[in-house]
């Protein structure tokens, strides 16, 4: 506290994210992390830029990296917006698109960065429950709404929400924007990319810390109808006109045109995922069934807590929300195959 803070930052309540350990021999299945590596070609053109060029200023729009990403989703490069993290890029999704006079409606189990957006930019909302399975409840949006807004997959949850079920939601909110968060789409859904000629109220935002493993990199993106993604450029040019430097902007490009490493790294996730899903539910877990790169998962004993405090002193870190509702459960991240053998191994011995 500092009698120098304006009255918006006493008020903040900033998100937390989950922890990011120093020590090196810990394995570190809670912040949903690529277990895998990126693409060597990202690596080797983010090296081919070490030089006295970084004197100047990266383009501002990277408009090579837009094309990349508007080639590889078969739209035009007015239709993609690009942020430092998808969490920036949110950040100007809620403030330019969804600070409306009705309230903002998102899961009560959810990304729980979307309610820190909302103090930070006095936007105000409704917390639709998931139902009793932790779905989505779509008859729950069906209100007066400013926008509406969901991971889908489900993050914590990794529940997936067809195509089908998205497409009745923006047919029913011609007035308001649907924006469908893709964090974790390319491990096991359909992007609603698809749709976006389509529906001009469709807002697709994704990033690539999660299947392109680049979270260290912070690169993400809407993609949307022209006139959308121009009221976010209108929002980021009045806040940084570089927000990509010129390493993310190669490592982007490389990693889209790196298909080979993509499918392969991401196909060895889902292939974990339903082998780690199989040895939790021998051991009396049960497991929501995930297209996402991480299990929600609830023992039939234990609590979540002592399992994840009992994890931790083995050096194994998964996530705990202590949060109404799901302080039963845990969510942990696929890691690689010796870190999921590690990680049930323990759990084997724990639970004996
Ligand atoms: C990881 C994650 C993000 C943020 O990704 P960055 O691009 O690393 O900022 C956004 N939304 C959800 C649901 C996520 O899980």
């Amino acid at each position: 506290m500092s009698k120098y803070w304006s009255d918006l930052v006493t008020q903040l309540e900033p998100y937390i994210p989950g922890e990011q350990p120093s020590m090196t021999n810990i394995t570190k299945l809670n912040t949903n992390e690529n277990p895998y590596g990126p693409s060597p070609l990202a690596l080797t053109a983010m090296k081919s830029l070490l030089n006295q060029d970084l004197r100047l200023y990266p383009p501002p729009g990277a408009d090579q990296l837009k094309e990349a990403v508007a080639d590889y989703y078969a739209l035009n490069a007015d239709q993609v917006f690009l942020g430092n993290g998808s969490d920036e890029v949110l950040a100007h999704v809620f403030n330019g698109l969804l600070k409306q006079s009705e309230p903002l409606l998102f899961p009560d189990i959810s990304y729980s960065f979307y309610p820190v957006f909302c103090k930070l930019y006095g936007i105000s909302y409704e917390k639709i429950p998931l139902t009793d399975d932790l779905s989505l409840d779509l008859e729950g949006y069906k209100r007066p709404n400013g926008g509406i807004i969901f991971p889908n997959p489900n993050a914590p949850t990794g529940r997936l929400l067809p195509l089908k079920a998205i497409e009745q939601l923006l047919q029913k909110n011609e007035d308001s924007v649907v924006v469908v968060d893709e964090a974790y789409i390319d491990f096991g859904g359909q992007s609603a990319a698809i749709l976006i000629n389509q529906y001009a109220n469709l807002l697709v935002v994704q990033t690539m810390s999660k299947a392109r493993s680049l979270a260290g990199m912070r690169i993400g993106y809407a993609l949307g109808s022209a006139q959308l993604i121009e009221g976010l450029e209108r929002v980021k040019n009045s806040f940084n006109s570089y927000p990509l430097g010129h390493l993310q902007i190669a490592a982007g490009i490389a990693a889209f045109e790196d298909k080979v490493h993509f499918d392969k790294t991401r196909n060895q996730v889902i292939e974990s995922r339903g082998w780690i899903a199989e040895q939790l539910k021998n051991l009396g877990f049960n497991v929501l069934p995930s297209a996402a790169n991480f299990l929600f998962v609830q023992h039939n004993q234990e609590s979540a807590e002592n399992i994840s405090e009992q994890l931790r002193d083995l050096g194994i870190i998964v996530r705990h929300f202590k949060q109404p509702r799901i302080e039963d459960f845990l969510r942990i991240t696929v890691g690689t195959e010796m870190q999921n053998r590690q990680l049930i191994t323990a759990l084997v011995g724990l639970l004996k």
